[in-house]
C-alpha cells in the first residue's frame, strides 16, 4: 500500500465527541452479570472524560495515556486526509466493561478488586489484546492500550481488532491461590463479551501462561473446551511454540531489517534495556545471541551497567535465582531514570509507559529508541527526540511480534494443529519484515517519522474496513 500524505491540520488536545458503535461479527448478547449492559445504552459513548480518567502526568506538555495515543492518531488522520466524521468513530472504544472481582484472601479478608475489559475497534476482526495486573491498570491506561492494539494489529496486517484488559492489583504480594481466584472470577465476569470470534485475551504485564491457563479453564467451565479463547497458553494446553519469546523475537527481526536503512550493524552494537520481564529478557537474550553488547538492563528494583557488555546467559541465571537483576557481580548500579540516559546505539524501554517524557527526552543518548513497551514515549518527548535526530521504532511496530504469534496460536487452535518452532519463526519474520518495509517506505515517501507512518497505515486500514462493512 502506498499512502500519500496531505498537509497535517492543527494538533488537538484530546478526543472528539463519541461516535457510533462498531464490532466484529455483531454485538455479543449480554449475560446476566454484564454490568455494562445493565447500566444501559451502548458503552463507549460517554466515557472518554469520565471521572476515572487519569490526569496528565503533570510534566509540562505531557498528556494522559489515552490523550497521548489520540494525539498521534489525529496528526496521522490529518496527514492521510481522513474525513472528520470518521475521527470520533475511530478513536472511541466500542465497549468498556468494568467488573467487581471479590477475592477471599489467604488471611480471611475479603478484598474487592476492579477489573476492566475494553474493546476498542473490531472492524478488522475479533478484538485482541493482553490482560495486565498492575496497580495503575486503571480505565485510562487500559483504554490507551486497547486503542494501541487496534493500530498495532492493523500495522502488521493480522485479522484482529484492538482490546485490552486488566485488574488493578499488586500481584507481587498475592499468593498463587489468590491470583487463581481473582483471575477465574474476572474471566467469568467478562466471559459474555470474550470468545474465539469475539475477543481473545493474552498475557501482558504481570500475567503469563499460567494466568492464561486459568482463564481458559474458567471460560471452558461455562462454554466447553475452547483453547482458542486466549493465547499465550502453556504448550501443554495448546500454546504455540515461540509465543513466549515472540515479542522480543519480533523486535529483533525489525532491528535486523533496519540495519542497512540506518547504517548500523547489530554485531557490536550497544543496547540498553529497561525492564527484564518477558519482553526485556527475551530481547536481551536474542540481541546478545545476534552479536550485540547489552550494556545495561533493569527491573522494577533498579538496574546494572557494564560498558563492556553483560554476560546475558549468566545474568539470566542470576535473575532466576535472585529474583532481580540487581547485584549482578562486577557491574555498576544504575537507577531506572539513569538507565534511560546511558549512551548506546539501541535503547529498548520494555517496562511501563511514559518513561521517556518532556523532562528527560533531552538527555537520551541513544541513536535509536526501540519501543518494546507500550507507549513508553509521550508525544512531547517524541517531538524532542525527533528534533534531536534520534529515531524511534514505535510500539505499534516494534512490539507487534507478540500479537502476531498470538494470531498464529489462535489459528493453530482453531485447526487443532501445531506448527514447528521453525515455521513460527519463519512466518513471524515474514510479517515483521513486511510491516517494517511498508512503514519505512511510507515514512520516506511522506517525510514523516516511523511512528507517524505506522499510524497512517493503521488508520487507513481500519478506516477501509469500517467503510467496507457499512458502519458509516
Ligand atoms: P513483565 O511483567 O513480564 O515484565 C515487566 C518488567 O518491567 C519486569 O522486569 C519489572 O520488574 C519491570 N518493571 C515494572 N515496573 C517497573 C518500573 N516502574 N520501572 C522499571 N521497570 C519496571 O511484562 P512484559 O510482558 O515484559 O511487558 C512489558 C511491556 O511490554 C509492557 O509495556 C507491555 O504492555 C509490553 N508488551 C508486552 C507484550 C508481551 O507479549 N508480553 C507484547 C507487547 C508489548
Amino acid at each position: 500500500m502506498t499512502i500519500q500524505a496531505k498537509a497535517p491540520g492543527p494538533r488537538r488536545e484530546g478526543p472528539g465527541p463519541a461516535g457510533a458503535s462498531h464490532e466484529a461479527g455483531g454485538g455479543a448478547p449480554p449475560g446476566p452479570s454484564d454490568s455494562s449492559a445493565r447500566d444501559g445504552g451502548p458503552q463507549g459513548t460517554a466515557v472518554l472524560a469520565g471521572p476515572e480518567s487519569r490526569k496528565p502526568s503533570g510534566r509540562p506538555g505531557d498528556t494522559s495515556p489515552f490523550q497521548a495515543v489520540n494525539e498521534f492518531f489525529y496528526e496521522a488522520a490529518d496527514r492521510i486526509g481522513l474525513h472528520d466524521e470518521l475521527k470520533p468513530l475511530l478513536i472511541t472504544p466500542y465497549r468498556e466493561m468494568r467488573v467487581e472481582v471479590p477475592v477471599r484472601m489467604d488471611d480471611g479478608r475479603l478484598e474487592v478488586f476492579i477489573g476492566y475489559r475494553i474493546q476498542h475497534n473490531g472492524a478488522r476482526g475479533p478484538y485482541k489484546g493482553g490482560i495486565r495486573f498492575h496497580p495503575s491498570a486503571d480505565v485510562e491506561e487500559i483504554r490507551a492500550l486497547a486503542s494501541l492494539m487496534t493500530w498495532k494489529t492493523a500495522v502488521v496486517d493480522i485479522p484482529f481488532g484492538g482490546a485490552k484488559g486488566g485488574i488493578q492489583c499488586e500481584p507481587k504480594t498475592m499468593s498463587a491461590r489468590e491470583l487463581q481466584q481473582m483471575t477465574q472470577r474476572y474471566t467469568r465476569h467478562i466471559s459474555y463479551i470474550i470468545g474465539p470470534s469475539r475477543d481473545i485475551p493474552a498475557p501482558d504485564m504481570n500475567t503469563n501462561a499460567q494466568i492464561m491457563a486459568w482463564m481458559m479453564d474458567a471460560y471452558g467451565q461455562r462454554f466447553g473446551y475452547t483453547p482458542e479463547v486466549v493465547t499465550g497458553k502453556p504448550i501443554e494446553l495448546g500454546g504455540s511454540y515461540g509465543r513466549e519469546s515472540a515479542t522480543g523475537q519480533g523486535l529483533a527481526f525489525v532491528v535486523e531489517e533496519m540495519q542497512s536503512d540506518y547504517g548500523f550493524r547489530l554485531e557490536g552494537a550497544t543496547v540498553v534495556i529497561q525492564g527484564f520481564g518477558n519482553v526485556g529478557s527475551w530481547t536481551a537474550r536474542i540481541l546478545h545471541a545476534m552479536g550485540c553488547h547489552v550494556v545495561a538492563v533493569s527491573d522494577v528494583r533498579g538496574g546494572i551497567y557494564d560498558p563492556r557488555g553483560l554476560d546475558i546467559p549468566a545474568l539470566l541465571r542470576h535473575a532466576g535465582e535472585a529474583g532481580t537483576v540487581r547485584d549482578f557481580p562486577q557491574t555498576e548500579a544504575v537507577t531506572n531514570e539513569e538507565i534511560l540516559e546511558l549512551p548506546c546505539d539501541l535503547l529498548v524501554p520494555s517496562a511501563i509507559g511514559e518513561v521517556i517524557h518532556s523532562g528527560n527526552a533531552g538527555r537520551v543518548r541513544a541513536r535509536i529508541v526501540v519501543e518494546g513497551a507500550n507507549h513508553p514515549t509521550t508525544p512531547n518527548a517524541d517531538h524532542i527526540l525527533r528534533d534531536r535526530g534520534i529515531h524511534v521504532i514505535p510500539d505499534i511496530l516494534a512490539n507487534a511480534g507478540g500479537v502476531t504469534v498470538s494470531y498464529f496460536e489462535w489459528a493453530q487452535n482453531i485447526q487443532r494443529h501445531r506448527w514447528e518452532l521453525e515455521k513460527v519463526h519463519a512466518e513471524l519474520r515474514k510479517v515483521m519484515s513486511a510491516a517494517y518495509r511498508n512503514v519505512y517506505r511510507t515514512a520516506r515517501e511522506n517525510d514523516v517519522s516511523l511512528r507517524m507512518a505506522s499510524f497512517m497505515i493503521g488508520i487507513e486500514r481500519v478506516a477501509t474496513a469500517v467503510r467496507l462493512r457499512g458502519f458509516v
